[in-house]
């Protein structure tokens, strides 16, 4: 990819490279060495650099802590065998990163700044691409209102970052989850459908519960009646019954778009294997798994690209799924994205930017 903003660059004096221990991260913990920042102010994006990864100074009274205007994505990276720096999708992380914005009030992010952003801060930051199979960088965009100002309405300014993080070989074991019928994540009309901080901080308290009575995440369901399955934690979820791959449609406003839902939709139908998107509603689900006939459920998202469900309670039942064969649709599927992200099989749908 060709850069054409210039991008004044401030590099860090003491590298943190050498004192990182690659084979042991810890998803989260270990930053790289620089980050990107631009601020908007008087209804522009300006000030864009790359610096030294390092605390800032924010006001007490800074709007984002107090009400919440604040939208993230994430992504991740890959090196590929030649040493290139390989991103999956990341246009269509800009292009969601800018419908949230517009949900919670924010300024619209211009492409180049959030592309050449991120292309310029990961070439500084090459090294911090593991180079072990299954191992990535993860990429973390995000956008905070910074006015020093209490009253509630929309900020005037914000502050854009990027930053980095390395993550290790992310085998997921298969989870156990739990209909959730109590809480609710998202309803028609709200905000569910925008990668926006609130959201995540509603969800801790039904997952924690959840925890506490040994499922890994809660299968969220329609905050209206608590009778169509929406997602699973911060995944999209599928479900195959009889041959059929069963998932949520994202148009009602309250389910993310996920990026890996959509490519997961993409190579099903290049394979021809049949997949509907419609809700699955709570009954069906159940009586499919009396009837023996729920064949795979998984969910779908960057952290795990395909996170395999193995037990499923539904209205206070456990049920067990059947172990997920070789050739499964998940296992294919997951071997396929793996191979398009490390770039070891061809990319027809060109969802590689590589440099
Ligand atoms: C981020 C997220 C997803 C998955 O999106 P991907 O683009 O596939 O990573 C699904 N659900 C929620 C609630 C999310 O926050």
């Amino acid at each position: 990819m060709k850069t054409s903003l210039a991008i004044p660059v401030e590099k860090t004096k003491k590298s943190k490279l050498s004192e990182t221990d690659f084979s042991n991260l810890v998803f989260g913990k270990t930053i790289s060495d620089h980050m990107f920042v631009a601020d908007y102010k008087n209804g522009e994006w300006s000030d864009l650099r790359i610096e030294p990864y390092a605390p800032m100074e924010i006001h007490p009274a800074n709007a984002a802590l107090h009400y919440g205007q604040s939208i993230f994505e994430g992504m991740k990276a890959y090196k590929d065998a030649a040493g290139e720096v390989l991103i999956f999708r990341g246009d269509a992380n800009w292009r969601r990163f800018n419908e949230s914005a517009e949900r919670m009030c924010m300024p619209e992010l211009p492409e180049e700044v959030f592309m050449e952003g991120l292309v310029q801060l990961l070439d500084l930051d090459r090294d911090w691409v593991p180079t072990a199979h299954g191992a990535s960088l993860y990429v973390r965009p995000f956008m905070f209102a910074m006015d020093n100002y209490i009253g509630v309405k929309p900020s005037e300014s914000y502050r854009f970052m990027i930053f980095t993080c390395p993550v290790g070989n992310y085998y997921s074991k298969p989870v156990s989850v739990k209909v959730e019928t109590t809480f609710t994540r998202s309803i028609e009309g709200g905000t569910g459908a925008a990668k926006t901080a609130g959201n995540y901080a509603a969800s801790l308290y039904p997952a924690l519960q959840a925890q506490k009575a040994g499922y890994d995440q809660l299968l969220w369901t329609d905050g209206k009646s608590h009778s169509k399955i929406e997602e699973s934690g911060t995944m999209n979820v599928m479900f195959k019954i009889k041959g059929n791959i069963i998932t949520a449609p994202v148009n009602t406003g309250t389910i993310l778009k996920g990026i890996t839902r959509d490519s997961v939709i993409q190579l099903a139908k290049d394979w021809g294997t049949p997949l509907e998107e419609r809700f699955l509603t709570v009954s069906e689900l159940q009586e499919a798994l009396e009837a023996g006939i729920l064949e795979e459920a998984f969910g779908t998202g960057t952290a795990a690209t395909i996170a395999h469900i193995e037990r499923i309670n539904v209205n206070g039942k456990d049920y067990i799924l059947p172990q997920t064969s070789e050739n499964a649709f998940s296992k294919r599927i997951l071997a396929e994205l793996d191979g398009i992200k490390y770039g070891e099989v061809a990319d027809p749908h060109s969802w590689i930017i590589k440099f």
